[in-house]
């Protein structure tokens, strides 16, 4: 089989490169997906009547192309819906952000915040995130969030961690609106995520669906196996494709690792290091006070953040039900035991009570949900894509070229890498 564009994997960057290809006019293409259901990490399950995605999926649109574009494919299947989310430190409930809402805290923890930020190191060449929090917010902020969130969400000390991550994620508040801070909860809404839309019915995959539905060359149940970059050839499904420009969005040490040959980008790629993410979707018979997601940094809970599934949507869980997704650090094996411990952690912060019932639940792995930014990723990811662009093979997506992304950057990554393969 000969084609013009061979798209690998059908997550949100790969069905966006071939929608538009398509837009563009450019049919002679093929979108390659091993699972049976288009979406990769942007896929919902449906099961028992409750519909989970894989963690908190929610849409944060920040460019007028990418809002159109969402609302273009979701028509009426679209909400839009407000953040309202918190922190649990210690016996503290502090609302996100925890640096906008220090009036939350306990009176010595807060002033220990304040005291710090105002003798915050004024830093010239920041290397690491543990340098950057500092220098943004001071040592107290940074002690009582920032580093013992951080370092449960990735694996690793903020002091290993690099800065070039945390620009859209992390929001900064200047000096007034800190003072501000101490005194009330503040009127203005802060960060990337504040509000966000979310697909009335279907979940995350409606959009995903959406996209494979204006898609006519995706070919599911079909994993490529082998790659030779200078035959330009894959195997997919057994069978020899023949193509002239590869798009690549699987994770990028998992693509190298296909390669024929390749022994330098082999090499290269064992830098890449990622941090994996279990998940329990656990509901029970009783619909709880709506919340979006809560922050968990403390080492004794074994997750980081749990989610409110029922809240995003009515119809993610039967009436009366409320679905939680609960986010832990690594990968681990489900137990029963493991269960238990999360239960009970639930219990312990008041997020379920004694009188609560299981009455659903499922485990889902993801074993590189985020690319680590340590001080080799930003060097390693560079040369990597640079090479493999000389041979013809574009990289895209959160995890084709290794990044902290989200999905509205999916879908204009595969606009972007569509717009150059037609040139
Ligand atoms: C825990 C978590 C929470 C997140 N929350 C949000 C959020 O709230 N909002 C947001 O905007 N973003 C969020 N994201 C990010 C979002 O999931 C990604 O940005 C986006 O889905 C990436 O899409 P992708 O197509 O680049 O990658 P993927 O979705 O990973 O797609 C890659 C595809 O390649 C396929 N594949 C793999 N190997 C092969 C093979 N050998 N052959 C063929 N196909 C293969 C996979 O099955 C998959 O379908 C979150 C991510 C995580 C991990």
């Amino acid at each position: 089989m000969q084609v013009k564009t061979l798209i690998l994997g059908a997550g949100l960057t790969g069905l966006s490169t071939a929608y538009h290809l398509e837009q563009a006019g450019e049919t002679d293409y093929l979108l390659v997906e091993k699972e049976a259901v288009p979406g990769g990490l942007c896929a919902s399950v449906q099961k028992n009547g409750f519909t989970y995605d894989y963690g908190g999926h929610l849409l944060h649109l920040h460019t007028p192309y990418g809002k159109k574009l969402v609302k273009k494919l979701l028509s009426k299947n679209c909400a839009l819906l407000h953040r309202n989310s918190w922190i649990y430190t210690g016996a503290s409930r502090v609302p996100y952000p925890f640096q906008a809402n220090l009036w939350a805290l306990p009176a010595k923890q807060r002033q220990s915040c304040v005291a710090e930020f105002n003798h915050r190191p004024v830093l010239k060449n920041i290397r690491t995130f543990e340098q950057w929090c500092l220098a943004q917010f001071g040592r107290g902020m940074y002690e009582q969030f920032f580093k013992p969130y951080n370092t449960k969400l990735w694996g690793l000390s903020p002091a290993r961690l690099t800065a070039q991550w945390c620009g859209p994620f992390v929001p900064v508040l200047s000096e007034k609106e800190l003072q501000q801070s101490l005194q009330k909860r503040p009127r203005k809404t802060y960060g990337y995520n504040a509000s966000f839309y979310y697909p009335k019915k279907g979940g995350i995959g409606a959009l995903a669906h959406a996209l494979a539905a204006k898609t006519s060359h995706l070919q599911l149940r079909s994993p490529v196996t082998a790659i030779d970059l200078t035959r330009k050839i894959a195997v997919v499904k057994g069978k020899e494709i023949h193509y002239r420009h590869l798009v690549n969005t699987l994770p990028l040490d998992r693509f190298i690792c296909l390669l024929k040959n390749q022994k330098i980008l082999k090499k290269q790629a064992k830098k890449l290091k990622s941090a994996g993410v279990t998940l329990l979707h656990l509901a029970i018979a009783r619909a709880v006070e709506p919340f979006s997601w809560i922050y968990f940094p403390e080492k004794t809970v074994p997750f980081y953040r749990v989610g409110l599934q029922s809240g995003f949507s009515p119809a993610n869980a039967p009436k009366g039900t409320s679905l939680f997704y609960i986010e832990l650090p690594g990968l681990h094996k489900p137990s029963a035991s493991l269960k238990k411990k999360i239960w009970n952690s639930l219990l312990q912060k008041g997020i379920i009570n004694r009188s609560d019932r299981p009455v659903f639940s499922a485990w889902q792995h993801i074993p590189a949900a985020y690319a680590v930014y340590d001080k080799h990723r930003d060097k390693t990811v560079q040369t990597l894509l640079t090479r493999l662009r000389r041979q013809d093979c574009w990289c895209a997506g959160r995890y084709g070229r290794w990044e902290y992304t989200f999905m509205e950057r999916a879908l204009l990554e595969g606009k972007d890498v569509a717009a150059r393969v037609k040139k």
